[in-house]
């Protein structure tokens, strides 16, 4: 990765992050890991709310723009407006785009252009690294 870590508006050391998200929360956000494809509750829930970055808290998606990619990973065609950044990544022989919180730099999931309309896009997401809020309003 050639993101520099210090444009992040959360800043926290690695100890810090250690202590406040899970061993596999910290694996996937912090260290780039991918969790086990149908492993997330998240990649089955379509109630309306919103998803929100588990390292900070940010609102990335809306509950509107998910639907069920078959992947086994919580899927989006379109993320919040300045919500996510993106970076070339060329690991596993393969030039991904990798897709992170704009506010903490957590790593996400990757994008990819085989997404359905009106974007075309997919988000392709870790659930371990999203938090799903329910709306109050949606009962
Ligand atoms: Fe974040």
């Amino acid at each position: 990765m050639t993101t520099s870590e210090n444009q992040y508006e959360i800043q926290k050391t690695e100890q810090e992050w250690k202590e406040n998200l899970t061993p596999e929360q910290f694996r996937v956000l912090r260290k780039h890991g991918t969790e086990r494809a149908g492993t997330s509750p998240l990649d089955k829930v379509y109630e309306e709310g919103t998803y929100l970055c588990a390292g900070c808290g940010q609102p990335l998606f809306s509950s509107d723009t998910k639907y069920n990619s078959g992947t086994g990973w919580p899927s989006f065609y379109q993320p919040l407006e300045n919500a996510i950044g993106t970076n070339v990544d060329r690991s596993l022989f393969m030039t991904r785009t990798e897709v992170h919180c704009s506010r903490c730099g957590g790593h996400l999931g990757h994008v990819f252009s085989d997404g359905p309309k009106p974007t075309g896009q997919r988000y392709c997401m870790n659930g371990v690294s999203l938090e799903f809020i329910p709306d109050k309003s949606a009962n």
